[in-house]
Parts: structure tokens; C-alpha cells; sequence
């Protein structure tokens, strides 16, 4: 029934449905542990025979109607939150490898992930061999190997806000025997459902638009149920074949399409614990309630200042998605034909030190290193993030030297334009 309804009432109605007598607005159970009343009903839940609550770790009443709301956003079958973004990567890409075997991403992805993928995964014996998203499908293609068990990328990379052909990458994905993860954290469901093109799971990063406040730090991971697994049993034993951790049962025979994510929450959240409280579950959901109100005014935003800044002869370049021009402008078109989101780059004439300038001198747009969230806030990637490069390394890591990142708050647009000129003119 859910996914009959359309955006705008999921955001406010997913996931939580009362009956006679329980609260309207979804409480958070601040509860670690759950009752029952014979030690044979809490053993049938030990062995995931009947499903319920037991443990706060593996579930919890507040924590699923959210991951349920996201889950009916993202079109998925199933869905889970998770401590953080990178908690989410992290799970998605453990939850069908292990040591040797191997992952091909698109090389201009967030940086956390870009690490998780090429330093972190690599102790764990996993490999990823990363690729330029806007090559050819025959150049893509000779990244995979026999081992390989997942492609990745990002609907829109941040910070580069490069728009992904989503499916292209699912085509070769597919074509290789392997699923489609796309992480879907700038666009939101909102602007864009990847499982409409072909992905197969989709990650966010909640911390982003979707609590949209920068209150609470999160993660999700949704599955569309689309990939067959037991197509290709062989690559994916820790999904087809018997896990000897829940006496002997097959995540794919015993919970078909929701496989996936049982398989994550049972095991990997068993072993490893990244949940996220219900508390931080209860503001996201707050948060969630008004995304489809947020987001199109953060694009409305970003289109105005890209716009202007594009038109003042201070600025060197900009680079926003839907400036006519764009490298990634038929492609935002396609795949985020609303809008595609609030962040932006861009140089000022002068490079570095004016950059520097420039940022002190904002008032209303803030030095911080978040982004998507209500308030304008602003990065200079040389003098912050990427503090220790060179020049040089930092052109070699696709950063250029003079690169402000901006976050386009849902201020009034011409109070943002006012900042950025008064500083600009200081
Ligand atoms: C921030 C971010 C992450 C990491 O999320 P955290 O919640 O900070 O752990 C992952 N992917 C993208 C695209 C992000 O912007």
C-alpha cells in the first residue's frame, strides 16, 4: 500500500501507523532490551524463527519504522539504519565480500568512502579498482575480475557534484553478475530513486538532507530485492549457502527477497554493533517529515547563487549541475529532472588567498565542515580538508587550490546572494 503513495505523504506517513489508543508521533523506545513471557518465545527469536524484538543491537521499534519510511521512499523491499554513513557503506560492501575479493567503484566518491574502499577494506583483504565514472562501458568493463562482487557509486559525488549515469553503471554492473550500489545521499529520494534505473541497493548518508538540521549523525541501507543472488550462488555463499552462525538456515531460502538486509542486521550488526539510537532515529524522522519541503528549495537556492556567481566577473568558474553548460548537464536533465541539490564549487579570481579572503569575510554563510543541512555553510577544501597538499597534489586529488564547496542553506535566496557579494566587495 505504502508505495502506491506518492513522496510528499511517505515523508510524513511512512513507517508509523498507530493503532486504537497508541501514540500519534512515533515514540522512542529507549529501551535496550524487550520481554516475553516464556524462555521458548525468546529462543524461537535467538534462532529467527518468529521475528520481534529483543535486543536493541539487532532491532528496535523507533529505529525500523524509520528505516521503514525510507525504505517505502527508496521503492526498496527492505531497510536498515545504521550508526552513520560510513557505517552503511561499510555494512553494504561487507555484507557480500570478503578477504579476496575485490570492488569497482567510481574513483571521484565522497572521501571517507574513497578511504574506507582503498586503505580500510584493504587490511580486511578486499580490493577495489577505481574507475572515471564518464569513461566508456567497454573501458569500465576491464576493471572487473572473476572476484569481483559489487560496483559502486554515487548519484551525485560529493564534493565534486558529478552526476552519475546510473544506468550505464548498472548495464556493465549487471552484465558482470554483480550488484549495483549506489550511494543516493546528495540527491535523496526526493530528486531521484535509483532502483528506477537499475541499482540494486541504495546507501545514505541520513547526517545529510535527510535529518537536514546537522542534529544527528546517520546511515541507511536499503535493498530493492531485484538482484538474484541465487543466480550466481557461487560469488555470494554468505547469502545462498547455510550459515553455521544461526544453525544452519540460507538468508536467501529462509527470507527471500529481505535476505539482504536480515543478513546484515543479524550478523554484521550482531558482530559489529553500528546501530544507531533510537534517539538520533526519532530526530531523523522529524527531519524526514519535511524533506520533500527542503530539498526542492535548497536546488531553487543553489540555481539562484550558481546563477549569479556565474554572472559576477570575481568568479573565475562554477560548477553546479544545472548550469547550461555543465559537464553533467543532460545528464542531471535525465536522471534529476527536479532538481539535483544544494551544494556547489566554485573559484574566485586570485586563487588561494583570495579564497581565504573571501570565506572571512561571509557572515551568514558559516565555516563549517558539514554540508546539506537548513544553514548556508561553506568549505575551503586547500586550507581545511585537504590542508596538508601541495598545490600540485592537491590538482592531482581533483581539488583545485582556489575550490570554495558551498552548502545552499533555505535561507531567503537574495540574503545569501547579499553575503556572498559583501564579502566579495570586502
Ligand atoms: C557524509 C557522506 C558520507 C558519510 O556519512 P557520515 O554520516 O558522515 O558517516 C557518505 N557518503 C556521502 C555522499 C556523504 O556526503
Amino acid at each position: 500500500m505504502a508505495n502506491q503513495l506518492k513522496p510528499e505523504t511517505l515523508c510524513v506517513q511512512a513507517g508509523w501507523n498507530p493503532g486504537k489508543g497508541e501514540p500519534r508521533v512515533l515514540p522512542i523506545y529507549q529501551s535496550t532490551t524487550f520481554k516475553y513471557e516464556t524462555s521458548e518465545q525468546m529462543a524461537k527469536l535467538f534462532d529467527l524463527e518468529e521475528s520481534g524484538y529483543f535486543y536493541t543491537r539487532l532491532q528496535n521499534p523507533t529505529n525500523d519504522a524509520v528505516a521503514a519510511k525510507i525504505t517505502a521512499l527508496e521503492g526498496g523491499v527492505a531497510g536498515m539504519l545504521t550508526s552513520s554513513g560510513q557505517a552503511a557503506s561499510f555494512y553494504a560492501f561487507f555484507n557480500i565480500c570478503e578477504a579476496g575479493d575485490h570492488i569497482v567503484s567510481a574513483a571521484t566518491i565522497y572521501g571517507g568512502t574513497y578511504n574506507l574502499l582503498s586503505v580500510t577494506l584493504k587490511k580486511l583483504g578486499i580490493t577495489c579498482t577505481f574507475i572515471d565514472q564518464d569513461a566508456s562501458e567497454e573501458e569500465i568493463s576491464k576493471a572487473f575480475r572473476p572476484n569481483t562482487k559489487l560496483m559502486f557509486g554515487e548519484t551525485i559525488s560529493n564534493p565534486g557534484v558529478m552526476v552519475l549515469d546510473i544506468e550505464k553503471f548498472a548495464r556493465i554492473a549487471h552484465t558482470h553478475g554483480v550488484p549495483l550500489i549506489i550511494d543516493n545521499t546528495f540527491a535523496t529520494p526526493i530528486n531521484c530513486r535509483p532502483f528506477e534505473w537499475g541499482a540494486d541497493i541504495v546507501t545514505h548518508s541520513t547526517t545529510k538532507y535527510m535529518d537536514g538540521h546537522a542534529t544527528s549523525v546517520g546511515g541507511c541501507i536499503v535493498d530493492s530485492g531485484n538482484f538474484d543472488w541465487n543466480t550466481h550462488a557461487e560469488k555470494y555463499p554468505g547469502l545462498c549457502k547455510p550459515d553455521p552462525s544461526y544453525h544452519g538456515l540460507t538468508y536467501t531460502k529462509d527470507f527471500g527477497k529481505a535476505g539482504y538486509i536480515t543478513k546484515a542486521t543479524s550478523q554484521l550488526m550482531r558482530d559489529l554493533g553500528a546501530i544507531q539510537s533510537p534517539q538520533n532515529a526519532f530526530l531523523l524522522n522529524i527531519g524526514l517529515e519535511t524533506l520533500h519541503l527542503r530539498i526542492p528549495r535548497h536546488c531553487e537556492n543553489a540555481l539562484k547563487v550558481a546563477t549569479w556567481l556565474q554572472e559576477n566577473e570575481k568568479v573565475a568558474w562554477v560548477n553546479y549541475p544545472e548550469l547550461k553548460g555543465n559537464t553533467y548537464y543532460e545528464l542531471a536533465k535525465k536522471y534529476l529532472p527536479n532538481g539535483s541539490c544544494g551544494v556547489l564549487s566554485f573559484g574566485l579570481k586570485g586563487g588561494r588567498d583570495i579564497a581565504i579572503r573571501f570565506m572571512d569575510n561571509l557572515q551568514l554563510a558559516a565555516i563549517v565542515t558539514h554540508v546539506a543541512d537548513a544553514r548556508t555553510s561553506v568549505l575551503h577544501p586547500a586550507s581545511h580538508t585537504h590542508r596538508q597538499l601541495t598545490d600540485e597534489q592537491l590538482i592531482e586529488a581533483g581539488v583545485a587550490p582556489d575550490l570554495i564547496r558551498l552548502s545552499v542553506g533555505i535561507e531567503n535566496a537574495e540574503d545569501i546572494i547579499a553575503d556572498i557579494e559583501q564579502a566579495l566587495t570586502k
